[in-house]
């Protein structure tokens, strides 16, 4: 896996030698038939982790976006190919595995929709960079740590208002401050590197890449945010399009 989207601390380091497969066993046990008992069990998490999912796609202006910018760059996303609903480990609620170009979405620990338009929007920042850039997800620990910090700037991951971060961070910056600390998390959770190799990294490339908004444009705050970001979005492309 190239990275998970934001476990809990303290569970974090067990899986590392695997990429984060560890987390995703789903991932590692293709082809083993399930008992049926869990199969059935599952399917209504399965059910409605697709629904969820649907609906993110069709409605969340920052999905929208991304979509459009992805198909654009002749990356078209397919629902149904690269999305899968998946049983993961812990706490984790979502990856983007480099090697299928899958997004997986953990039906088991995303239980409401707008967390569901934050993992979708999170991990399709990951496929966006991937499309664009040639990222060296494995290899290159600056390569991760710049599209941990485009995913928690621009998904909207930092952008929760609530008393618990304010509490956290303290009101002034504490957007940096969240953006970084969940890279730094994302990033500890799949590479077997040191905190202080994880936190060079993240602050060799925090400059830069918190301020690269693509396709954005602006960090979308809120879903109105994203609503204006979309329409400047297709707006730009009608514009370079009758050139
Ligand atoms: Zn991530």
């Amino acid at each position: 896996m190239s990275h998970t989207d934001s476990p809990m601390e303290g569970q974090q380091r067990q899986e590392e030698e695997d990429h984060g497969y560890g987390l995703f066993p789903e991932r590692q046990q293709r082809g083993h038939p399930r008992g049926s008992f869990l199969s059935q069990s599952l399917f209504t998490f399965n059910h409605k982790c697709r629904v969820m999912l649907t609906i993110a796609l069709d409605s969340s202006p920052y999905a929208k976006l991304l979509l459009d910018a992805m198909k654009q760059s002749g990356c078209t996303v397919f629902k149904d190919r690269h999305f899968s609903c998946e049983d993961c480990d812990g706490s984790v609620s979502g990856g983007f595995d480099a090697a299928t170009s899958e997004i997986v979405l953990c039906q088991n620990n995303i239980h409401g929709q707008s967390h569901m338009n934050r993992v979708v929007t999170h991990e399709l920042i990951h496929a966006f960079d991937h499309c664009r850039a040639h990222v060296d997800w494995f290899n290159n620990v600056k390569h991760l740590a710049c599209s941990e910090i485009r995913a928690a700037n621009l998904s909207g991951d930092c952008s929760l208002s609530s008393e618990v971060s304010r509490f956290k961070f303290g009101l002034k910056g504490h957007h940096q401050v969240c953006v970084r600390d969940r890279a730094l998390r994302s990033i500890l959770a799949v590479r077997k590197v040191s905190r202080e190799t994880a936190e060079r990294a993240v602050d060799e490339v925090f400059e830069s890449c918190f301020n690269d908004h693509e396709p954005f444009g602006r960090i979308p705050h809120n879903k109105n945010d994203a609503k204006y970001a979309y329409r400047e979005f297709q707006n730009r492309n009608r514009y370079y399009g009758n050139i």
